[in-house]
């Protein structure tokens, strides 16, 4: 059939300087351009002012999104420094993820040592309220936290040097659910690290921070200010 042949040949000779092109574009891999856009917020004078997200969640909890790009997004929209905070309670994904609560900062870490983005270990201790929601960022190991009564995860979290702070003080849902004002008291002194009969307490010195429910990929990131003397965990927190 000499058409079908004649068809046959002019594919042949249109497809081969389409692939030709494809491969000189799309497929000889070249390296994507990767773009930081800085947030500047001057330094004081002896101190470097660091730009935080210190709540994240990544596909090891109820996130969307693998460790890594969490590091790489947070490079990109000008960060500083980011805590991993997975649930230690809740895993969305547990049939396709080993319960493993350290090994989301580990790859997040990774990440972001090529990027000099600095990356702290940090699970949320997730309960009803009271205590409602806490992170403790800064731990040496997550999985000591994972254990049934909050307090034990506090008294873990501050054996470990952790610094608690509670999530979500303005979420309408939990401060309406039974949040007297004596579990309040219990919670902001669990987080200060003190035991819930101490008197007499009433500054408790407790730092701001912004948090969000980050969940999945290119949400807006907040931002809290740390004024630290050097780039380094140990000034940060
Ligand atoms: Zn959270």
């Amino acid at each position: 059939m000499p058409l079908l042949k004649n068809v046959r040949t002019a594919l042949w000779f249109v497809a081969v300087p389409v692939l030709a092109g494809l491969s000189a574009s799309v497929l000889a891999h070249e390296p994507v351009t990767r773009a930081r856009t800085p947030i500047h917020i001057p330094d004081l004078p002896g101190h470097v002012t660091l730009k935080c997200d210190f709540h994240i969640h990544t596909v090891f909890s109820d996130g969307l999104v693998w460790p890594s790009v969490r590091a790489e997004e947070a490079w990109r929209e000008g960060l500083d420094a980011i805590a991993i905070t997975d649930h230690l309670e809740y895993q969305s994904h547990k049939a396709d993820l080993s319960t493993n609560h350290n090994r989301s900062f580990d790859i997040a870490r990774s990440a972001g040592a090529d990027l000099d983005l600095l990356v702290i270990k940090g699970p949320e201790i997730t309960r009803k309220m009271p205590p409602g929601y806490l992170n403790a960022i800064f731990l040496t190991n997550s999985t000591s936290l994972a254990v049934t009564n909050w307090r034990d995860a506090t008294a873990a979290a501050h054996q470990q040097g952790a610094f608690i702070f509670w999530n979500h003080p303005g979420w309408e849902a939990q401060i309406t659910n039974g949040l007297t004002l004596a579990a309040q008291k219990t919670v902001l002194l669990a987080v200060a690290g003190k035991t819930a009969t101490e008197k007499g307490r009433k500054k408790l010195n407790l730092p701001y921070t912004v948090t969000n429910f980050l969940i999945g990929p290119d949400e807006p990131l907040p931002v809290t200010i740390d004024l630290v003397v050097s780039f380094t965990p140990a000034s940060t927190k």
